[in-house]
C-alpha cells in the first residue's frame, strides 16, 4: 500500500532576515514535505530570488514596490495589510512568524484566529498580547510552537510531562558582549560594541536586546504565556557558552535540559516538523569540545532588564505592550546615537512605573498601549538633558 504524504503549506514572514533565510535553507532540502506558499519581507531585492526559487503563491513587501523578477504566477501584496492579504490568499498550514518587533503581532493574531500552527520567532507578539493571543489559540485549537531556542528547549523537555509536576524552569542567557565589562564604562558603550554578539548572529534589535538582556526579559514573559507558568516558577541563569538552551526542574528533583551548539536551524526544523522529528544533515555534536560549561547568577545591576520582566508581570494588564514599545523606541534611539546604552532599560523602567495600567484583552487595547509606550519614550528622551 502506498500512503500519500500530504505536503505542508508554509508561509515565511520576514523571509529575508536571519530566521527567514535559515528556514528557507532547511525547506530547500525538504521540498518533498513542504510547499512555501507565501513570503513576506520589509524591502530589498533578495525576496525576488527567493520567490524565483520557491514559486510562492503570494509575496508581500511592507515598505517597497514589487521587486524585479517575480515569477508570473506570484501575486504581489504591499504594506502591513499586505501580510494579512497574503495569508488570506494562501491559508497556510504553518505560519513561521519571523517579523521583527511589534509589526509581527497582526500576523500572529491572524494565525491563531484561523486555528493554524504558529511557529513563533516574533516573541514580541506574546510580550505585547500574550493574554489575548493564548485565549485566541484556546478558542480555535491553534498550536503555538516557539522558534525561540530557549522556549523550544523547554517545549522539548516538557514532551509527555504533566505540567503540574514542574517545580520551575531555567531559561539560559549568554549575557551578551558585556558580561565582563566594568559597569562604570557602560555609559560609553558604542553602537558597534553592542552589535557584536558572542554566540548568535541575529538582527540589530535582538542583538541590542541581548546586550541589555531585555531579550531575556521578553523571554520571561514569553515563557509565562506559552507554558502558563507563574513568575516564581521562571528562573534566568547566565550560561555564556549557549550550549544548554534551557532546563526544566521537576518536583521529584529531576532536571531535564536540551542542548546543542547554537544553531537556529534546529528549533526552526523542530517547529516545522513537530510532532515528528525530521532528519537533517547537521554536524555531529561533540560533547568533549565543551569541557567548561559555566552557569552564573544574574547580576541585577548589570542586567536591570531581567528584574523588570518580573515587575512587568506583577503590573499585568497592558504593561507588556508598553515594555516592548518603549524598548523598541529606545533601541532605535540608541542605534541612532540619541541616547546612551544604559538609558534603554532605565527609561523603559521609568515609563512602565509612571503609566496607569489598563486591560489588554483585545488587540485594540494592546495597540493603544503600544502607541503610548512609543509616545512616552520619545517625550522622555526629548525632555531629558
Ligand atoms: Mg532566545
Amino acid at each position: 500500500m502506498i500512503l500519500a504524504v500530504s505536503r505542508t503549506r508554509v508561509a515565511i514572514l520576514g523571509s529575508t532576515g536571519s530566521v527567514g533565510t535559515q528556514a528557507l535553507a532547511i525547506l530547500r532540502d525538504r521540498r518533498d514535505r513542504f510547499d512555501v506558499v507565501a513570503l513576506t519581507a520589509r524591502r530589498g531585492e533578495q525576496i525576488a530570488a527567493q520567490a524565483a526559487e520557491f514559486s510562492p503563491t503570494a509575496v508581500c513587501m511592507t515598505d517597497a514596490d514589487p521587486p524585479k523578477g517575480l515569477p508570473p504566477g506570484t501575486t504581489f501584496h504591499r504594506g502591513a495589510d499586505g501580510v494579512l492579504a497574503a495569508l488570506d490568499q494562501t491559508r497556510p498550514d504553518i505560519v513561521l512568524n519571523a517579523i521583527t518587533g511589534a509589526a509581527g503581532l497582526p500576523a500572529s493574531e491572524w494565525t491563531l484566529r484561523a486555528g493554524r500552527r504558529l511557529a513563533l520567532a516574533n516573541k514580541e507578539s506574546l510580550v505585547m498580547a500574550g493574554e489575548h493571543l493564548m485565549q485566541l489559540a484556546e478558542n480555535s485549537g491553534a498550536i503555538v510552537l516557539p522558534v525561540d531556542s530557549e522556549h523550544c528547549a523547554i517545549h522539548q523537555c516538557l514532551r509527555g510531562e504533566d505540567p503540574s509536576t514542574i517545580r520551575r524552569i531555567w531559561l539560559t542567557g549568554s549575557g551578551g558582549p558585556f558580561l565582563h565589562r566594568p559597569l562604570a564604562t557602560f555609559p560609553s558603550i558604542t553602537r558597534d560594541e553592542a552589535l557584536r554578539h558572542p554566540t548568535w548572529t541575529m538582527g540589530p534589535r535582538i542583538t541590542i536586546g541581548s546586550a541589555t538582556m531585555m531579550n531575556k526579559a521578553f523571554e520571561v514573559l514569553e515563557a509565562h504565556w506559552l507554558f502558563g507558568l507563574p513568575p516564581d516558577k521562571i528562573q534566568v541563569v547566565l550560561h555564556p557558552q549557549s550550549i544548554v538552551h534551557s532546563m526544566v526542574e521537576f518536583v521529584d528533583g529531576s532536571i531535564v535540559a536540551q542542548c546543542g551548539v547554537p544553531d537556529m536551524r534546529v528549533p526552526i526544523l523542530y517547529c516545522l516538523s513537530w510532532p515528528e522529528r525530521t532528519p537533517f544533515d547537521f554536524q555531529p555534536f561533540d560533547p568533549s569540545r565543551w569541557r567548561n560549561l559555566e552557569f552564573l547568577p544574574i547580576d541585577a545591576e548589570r542586567y536591570p532588564a531581567v528584574p523588570l520582566a518580573y515587575e512587568t508581570l506583577r503590573l499585568g494588564g497592558d504593561s507588556g505592550a508598553v515594555l516592548n514599545a518603549a524598548d523598541e523606541e529606545l533601541t532605535r534611539l540608541f542605534l541612532a546615537g540619541a541616547v546612551p546604552f544604559p538609558a534603554i532599560v532605565e527609561t523603559t523602567a521609568r515609563i512602565l512605573r509612571q503609566r496607569q495600567v489598563r486591560p489588554a484583552t483585545t488587540l485594540a487595547n494592546v495597540l493603544a498601549a503600544d502607541r503610548d509606550g512609543r509616545t512616552l519614550a520619545n517625550q522622555l528622551v526629548a525632555t531629558t538633558p
